[in-house]
């Protein structure tokens, strides 16, 4: 099932919670829904889910406009950051719950819902556990049963807000493959909510990036990292190192620093920022013709085959620096010790004055 949602404005009070939101998801899609907090990722989604109402704007599934629809005819499954499992009922019977509300005349016989039940617990690797209780399963656990039970009704929408949010680093990081793995295997179109920007990245066919209740960006994790279309989304999707500067159409300078650079437009007072993310530049022992960054280690972390190195630039800007370089290679060198070395600048992004990105 396809999703459009078009020019959707959404207010609470005098508070504009969303303003015109158009978004195409594609019938099958697993869509992540990122951005901070409050900016109306959990609002979109429940418009989406007929939860809430939206001021102006329409919602279509497939091609039918369901803005009135009420949530119970939507086809679409809930799974929230809290597990909201029955407590008194058994795994097997939370998912068999909904089954067996259903109306008379279109609730499966028994025999069917329990094999129903069965193949949703295997589905969702929790069949060994049907009898237990939720108190007696791990917040993984918790989340896959809401999975099975979301998935119970076969509904033709997923939407999950922050399911993984409650779950320690490990785990969510388990479960988010094993999303990206079930997704695979049910077809259904799905929608989640995340803050988590490796999350979105990870998991997502399309990220829509969000901030203060509008659309900045929507497009494969791959394109809004490496082409993002704001300065939000570039800053929003990672860290960042910002080099604040002057260029003169040729060399742009900080300090004693100095970088060659062709292309990039600088503000009418010559100010320009670069941005370079960590993982974008190296380090040498001597400046290079192009690029004179000289810096000073001052802390290093090893983190599987990665060397976070923070270095402080001499001469110029105030702030510190990080750079991850292959660990292999940049263990060897230790902060404290008072070498300079140089910042060698792989792909940088300018900002100019009115905030938009530059080229790379
Ligand atoms: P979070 O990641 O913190 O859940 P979010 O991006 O999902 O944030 P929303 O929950 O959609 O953001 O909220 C967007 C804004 O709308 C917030 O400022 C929130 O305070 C406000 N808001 C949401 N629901 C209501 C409500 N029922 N009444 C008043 N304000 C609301």
């Amino acid at each position: 099932m396809s999703i459009r949602v078009e020019s959707i404005r959404k207010t609470f009070g005098a508070f504009t919670a969303l303003e015109d939101i158009n978004l195409d998801v594609a019938r099958g899609g697993l869509v992540g829904l990122l951005g901070p907090s409050g900016s109306g990722k959990t609002t979109l989604l429940r418009i989406i889910a007929g939860l809430e109402k939206p001021d102006r704007g329409r919602v279509f599934f497939h091609d039918r406009d369901v803005t009135t629809l009420d949530a119970r005819r939507r086809r679409v499954g809930f799974v929230f950051q809290q597990y909201a499992l029955f407590r008194h009922l058994t795994v097997a019977d939370n998912v068999a719950f909904g089954l067996r509300m259903l109306p008379r005349a279109e609730r499966p016989p028994r025999d069917a819902i329990r094999a129903r039940v069965r193949e949703l617990l295997e589905l969702v690797q929790m069949d060994t556990m049907a009898g237990r209780y939720p108190a007696q399963l791990s917040g993984g656990q918790k989340q896959r049963v809401a999975l099975a039970r979301a998935l119970a009704l076969k509904p033709e929408v997923l939407l999950l807000d922050e399911p993984f949010g409650a779950l320690d680093a490990k785990v969510r990081k388990e479960l988010r493959r094993w999303l990206r793995h079930l997704h695979e295997q049910i077809d259904v179109t799905s929608l989640f909510v995340t803050h988590d920007q490796e999350e979105a990245m990870e998991v997502s066919d399309q990220v829509v990036v969000m901030s203060q209740g509008r659309v900045e960006q929507v497009g494969s994790p791959v394109e809004v990292y490496e082409h993002p279309a704001s300065r939000f989304v570039f800053d929003f999707l990672g860290h960042i190192n910002a080099l604040e500067g002057h260029y003169d159409g040729t060399t742009w300078r900080a300090g004693d620093a100095s970088l060659r650079l062709d292309t990039h437009g600088a503000c009418p007072d010559g100010a320009l920022t670069l941005y370079l993310r960590p993982h974008e530049a190296t380090l040498s022992h001597a400046p290079d013709e192009h690029a004179h960054l000289p810096v000073k280690l001052v802390a290093r972390s090893v983190f599987g085959g990665t060397v976070t190195l923070e270095l402080a630039p001499r001469g110029w800007g105030d702030q510190v620096l990080e750079v991850e370089l292959d660990r292999d290679t940049w263990q060897a060198l230790s902060p404290g010790r008072d070498d300079t070395l140089y910042l060698l600048p792989r792909a940088l992004q300018t900002v100019t004055c009115d905030g938009d990105l530059g080229p790379r």
